[in-house]
C-alpha cells in the first residue's frame, strides 16, 4: 500500500469552493500521478474545525471520484494550522515501486519531515529568553531533532572545571580539547550530553558551569569544534538548533531564523526559579548581574558573537507566556512555507 497524501485551502466555507478545490486536487494528484482507477483503494479527507458547509466526500463523488470508498474526518485543531484547510490520504495499491508526489495547492503544506523537504529553524538569544523552551516544543510539534548546542559548551566548561583549567588561557583549553571525547546522544527524542563516556546533562546545568561555558566558548579553537559538531548532527534531517551564533554562523541558510529575547531581569527570574526548582539556592541579585556578564560577554567577543542574524525574526519575550511564543513562531513559520 502507497498513501498519496495532498491538501488544499479555501477562502470561505461554501459548498461551491468546496466542491471545486476537491476537484482541483484530485485532478492534479491523478495527472501528476499518471493514476488509474484501478489503482485506487480508499480516499480520506480530513477537515479543520471551521468547514461546515459541504462534505469533501460528497463533492468527491460528484466529480466523477466515485470508484473508491471515500470518507471524511474532523481534525483536531492544533495551534499555528492553516484554517479552512482540507487534507487528503489517497489509498493505492499498485505504486510499491513508484515514486509519488504529493500535492500542495493554495499555500496549503504541512511540516512533517517524512514527506516535506528538510528544513532548519535557528533560534539564538541571550540566557533565559525562552529559546530552549521554544525549540524544545517546536522540535515536539514539527517531529523534528532539537540540538541544544550549549549544552556542548557548557561541557567543554564543565571538563575545564573539573581540571582545574584557567579557561582564558587559549593553550590550556587546546591541549583540554585534544583529549575531550563529547558526544551528543538521543534517547527517546532527549538529547543527552556525553563527556568522555559520562552522561552530563544534569551536571551541566549548574549555575557554575554558566560563566565558565560562556568564557571557553570564545576561544575560536573551542567554536571551530563545537560548530563542526552541530553542523554534523544537523546535516540532512529536519532541526532546530538553539544557541547564540545559529543564524550567523552554524546554519546560515536556515529557513527560519528567530532571534528570541526578553529584559535581563525577567530572564533572570526565569533562571533563578528554573535553578530552585532544581534545589540549587542562589542569591536573585547576582544571579542578575551575572546574566548581564554573560550577555556582555557573548555579545562582545571577537569571534561568532551573539548576534541577531539579518534576516532573523526579533521576538521580545518580557511580556509573553511560552504559549503566545509558539504560537508568533508558528504564525512566521506559516507564512514562510
Ligand atoms: O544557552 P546556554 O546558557 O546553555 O549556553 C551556555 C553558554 O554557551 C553561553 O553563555 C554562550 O557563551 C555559549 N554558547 C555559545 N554559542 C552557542 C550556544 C552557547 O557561545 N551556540
Amino acid at each position: 500500500m502507497t498513501i498519496i497524501r495532498g491538501a488544499t485551502t479555501i477562502e470561505n466555507d461554501c459548498k461551491e469552493e468546496i466542491s471545486a478545490s476537491v476537484k482541483e486536487l484530485l485532478d492534479e494528484i491523478f495527472s501528476v500521478n499518471a493514476l488509474k482507477k484501478e489503482d485506487v483503494s480508499g480516499f480520506l479527507f480530513s477537515l479543520t474545525t471551521d468547514i461546515h458547509s459541504y462534505h469533501p466526500a460528497k463533492s468527491a463523488r460528484e466529480c466523477g471520484y466515485d470508484f473508491a470508498p471515500l470518507f471524511a474526518c474532523t481534525e483536531p485543531e492544533i495551534d499555528g494550522g492553516l484554517k479552512l484547510c482540507i487534507r487528503l490520504m489517497l489509498f493505492t495499491e499498485l505504486m510499491e515501486n513508484r515514486s509519488v508526489k504529493h500535492i500542495y495547492q493554495k499555500g496549503a503544506k504541512i511540516l512533517r519531515k517524512d514527506i516535506s523537504e528538510v528544513y532548519n529553524i535557528a533560534l539564538d538569544g541571550p540566557a533565559g529568553s525562552g529559546k530552549s523552551t521554544v525549540a524544545k516544543a517546536l522540535a515536539k510539534d514539527y517531529d523534528i531533532l532539537y540540538l541544544d548546542t550549549g549544552a556542548m559548551y557548557r561541557a567543554c566548561g564543565l571538563k575545564a572545571l573539573r581540571l582545574g583549567i584557567d579557561v582564558k588561557d587559549e593553550t590550556a583549553v587546546k591541549e583540554m580539547l585534544q583529549t575531550i571525547n563529547l558526544k551528543v546522544e538521543y534517547q527517546g527524542g532527549k538529547q543527552h550530553t556525553i563527556l568522555d563516556g559520562e552522561d552530563v546533562s544534569t551536571a551541566i546545568r549548574e549555575n557554575a558551569v554558566s560563566m565558565v561555558a560562556s568564557t571557553i566558548s570564545a576561544h575560536p579553537v573551542v567554536r571551530e569544534k563545537m560548530v563542526e559538531m552541530q553542523r554534523e548532527i544537523a546535516k540532512g534531517t529536519s532541526c532546530v538548533l538553539d544557541g547564540r551564533d545559529i543564524g550567523s554562523v552554524v546554519l546560515p541558510n536556515a529557513k527560519y531564523k528567530f532571534f528570541i529575547t526578553a529584559d535581563s531581569k525577567v530572564r533572570a527570574m526565569r533562571r533563578y526559579k528554573e535553578l530552585l526548582s532544581r534545589g540549587e539556592t542562589v542569591d536573585f541579585d547576582k544571579l542578575h548581574a551575572e546574566i548581564i556578564a554573560r550577555d556582555k560577554q557573548d555579545s562582545e567577543r571577537a569571534f561568532s558573537p551573539l548576534i541577531q542574524a539579518k534576516d532573523a525574526v526579533l521576538i521580545d519575550t518580557s511580556d509573553m507566556d511560552i504559549e503566545s511564543v509558539l504560537k508568533a513562531i508558528k504564525a512566521v513559520i506559516q507564512s514562510k512555507i
